[in-house]
Formats: C-alpha cells, sequence, structure tokens
C-alpha cells in the first residue's frame, strides 16, 4: 500500500449491504461491518487508505435523526484528521432522506457520499463491493467537491437534493427525475455533467428536540380529517404530498385554512417528479387558494424532502412563523 494514497473514511450503518442470512430470523439481517465490507471489495485498497468506523447496524428505516447527527460529528472529524472524503454505508430505503438531511447541516466542501446495495452479499451479482468501490472512488476525485451529500449507486451519483427511490428493489433502484443526476462512473471516474450547483446556507446544528412533522398524502375522497388530527396529536407542522401541482378537494382546503392558523403547512406533490404550481389554478383547493389560506408551495422539492427540510429547520431553531419564508428562500436558491 503507497503512503501517497488519499485517505477515505468509511462508516457503515447497517443496511442490505451488511446483510447476512439469519435461520432465527428467516431472512437476511445487517451483521457485516465497515471493515468486513471494505475488506470485500477487490482492488480498493490500490485506490485509497481506507478508515473505517462502524457506527450502526441498522434497517435503515430504524435510523433515527440522532443517529445522523452523530455520523455528521464523525464525518466532519474525519475531514479534519486529513481524510479527502467519507463515504457512508447504509441501507437504501430511506437513503434519499438521510442524504437530504445530511446535506442541510454538511458544510464542508469535502464529499460525503452515500452508498448502499440491493442485493445483500451472499446474492448472486451482489452489487455493494461494487458500489462501495464507486463511491470510493468518487470520494477521491476532485470534481466531487463542493457538491454537498452525494448518493452514489450502480455507477452514478446523485445530488441529495433530488435523489429518490424509484424501484424497490431493482438494482437501478435510484433516479434523479427533475435535477438529472450529479455523474455517470466510467471506467472508475466520475464525470460530472455540470458545475457544482448554488447550495444554501447549512443549517445550524439543532438547538432543541426534533420535532414531530407530519408528511400525509392527499387522496380520493380525503377532506384532511388526518391532518387535523396530526396537529391535536402535536405535531408542529404538516407537509401535505397533494394531487397534481398542489391541489385537494374543497372540504381539505378549508381545514388548511384552519390549520395555517396554528402550525407551518407545506403542500408538495404526490407526483414522482414535477413542481407544485403557484399562479395558474384559481378553484377552491388549488395552488392560488391554499396560498391565500396560508399553506406554502414546496416547489420542487418533494414530500418527503420537504418534511425533512421543515423538521431541520424548527430542530435548528427558526421559529413556526418564519418557517415559510425560510423554505421559500431555500427552495430559490437551490433551483438548479
Ligand atoms: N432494503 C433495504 C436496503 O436496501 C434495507 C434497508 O434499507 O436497511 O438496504
Amino acid at each position: 500500500m503507497s503512503n501517497s494514497l488519499p485517505v477515505v473514511a468509511v462508516a457503515s450503518l447497517g443496511g442490505t449491504i451488511s446483510m447476512t442470512p439469519s435461520d432465527a430470523a428467516g431472512g437476511v439481517v445487517p451483521t457485516l461491518d465497515a471493515t468486513q465490507l471494505a475488506r470485500s471489495v477487490p482492488g480498493l485498497s490500490e485506490v485509497a487508505t481506507i478508515t473505517t468506523a462502524s457506527i450502526r447496524q441498522l434497517p435503515s428505516a430504524s435510523l433515527r435523526y440522532d443517529d445522523l447527527m452523530e455520523v455528521l460529528a464523525w464525518a466532519e472529524q474525519q475531514i479534519a484528521a486529513g481524510a479527502v472524503g467519507v463515504v457512508l454505508t447504509q441501507g437504501t430505503d430511506t437513503l434519499e432522506e438521510t442524504a437530504f438531511l445530511l446535506d442541510l447541516f454538511w458544510k464542508l466542501p469535502a464529499p460525503l457520499i452515500l452508498t448502499g446495495a440491493m442485493r445483500a452479499p451472499q446474492a448472486a451479482g451482489a452489487d455493494g463491493p461494487a458500489n462501495l468501490l464507486s463511491a470510493v472512488r468518487t470520494a477521491i476525485h476532485p470534481d466531487s467537491a463542493g457538491r454537498g451529500v452525494l448518493v452514489v449507486m450502480n455507477d452514478t451519483a446523485h445530488y441529495a437534493r433530488w435523489v429518490s427511490k424509484g424501484d424497490s428493489l431493482a438494482v437501478q433502484a435510484f433516479v434523479s427525475l427533475d435535477g438529472g443526476v450529479a455523474a455517470r462512473l466510467v471506467e472508475g471516474r466520475p464525470t460530472f455533467f455540470h458545475a457544482a450547483p448554488v447550495r444554501a446556507q447549512p443549517l445550524a446544528r439543532p438547538v432543541r428536540a426534533w420535532p414531530k412533522v407530519a408528511l400525509l398524502s392527499a387522496v380520493l375522497g380525503d377532506e384532511g380529517e388526518l391532518a387535523e388530527l396530526a396537529v391535536r396529536a402535536g405535531y408542529e407542522a404538516v407537509v401535505i404530498a397533494a394531487q397534481g401541482a398542489g391541489h385537494v378537494s374543497f372540504g381539505f382546503a378549508e381545514r388548511i385554512g384552519e390549520l395555517t392558523q396554528k402550525v407551518p403547512v407545506v403542500i408538495a406533490s404526490r407526483a414522482a417528479g414535477g413542481s407544485t404550481a403557484s399562479q395558474t389554478y384559481g378553484y377552491v383547493g388549488a395552488e392560488i387558494d391554499l396560498v391565500r389560506r396560508g399553506a406554502v408551495m414546496s416547489g420542487w422539492l418533494s414530500g418527503l424532502k420537504s418534511r425533512l427540510l421543515v423538521t431541520a429547520l424548527l430542530a435548528s431553531g427558526v421559529a413556526p412563523g418564519a418557517v415559510t419564508e425560510a423554505l421559500t428562500n431555500w427552495s430559490k436558491l437551490t433551483r438548479r
């Protein structure tokens, strides 16, 4: 191993990439740690000097905000100690959420890269080793700097801002529908298609307990009862993944008018891609009406990511009354 190789810090959090069969559980469960994962990648030690940490061993649905804040502090320490980039391995089920949340707080130019696997290590054609190798190769590439948090899967790099899980089980699981992918890897090198995007000012670390923010899909026949129940149950904000370009029923619209007196209400689209509208539809329950009633449209930001942005804003000390403005400013800045 040459001393001149760049250092990349790899941390494991669990997920399919780390899962092996368990007779007791009747299926695969997380068992492998970061050192074992790194060892399983042919040629990795010729690409970079790898340091490892095993931070959690969880299915990704059970990762919590505080786990991610611990990871963030660890990642910053690794860069301060000389790593050129950091790679996290985790489950793919919440990858688009964890990447986005970490991106809101990541303040360094060095790349923070998340990867995982769709096939467990013992499966034929397991993709974990290839994904980890591509993630490390992306981490050491100079063009990766200043792009915030990236997700590298299947030889493709995605921005945290745009990435979503588009398929539950396929190896090609992730898409970046509106913003497009950041880079493709060819012969082990990422080709970035555009200059680094404008990034919003990183948020201040949480100064209070993480708030509960509801994400509810508006569906046919929906009058918004669940949104009202969520607020009564103590949820501090409500994000509605609404129909089409951000539309709800007449009854739901009335409830939104009442709820905005109490908590921030954000309207996203439940469609897989596309933006909410701002000045097209004039009927009751459409964007012009909902904004008049005090809601804020999320623009290009999905419901999942709007919920995390509102959660992080509140946690970092933004007052509920200032969430609408903060979300609007954030969306304007990061449109690219
Ligand atoms: N199916 C998941 C994965 O791809 C499990 C998880 O998210 O932890 O890793």
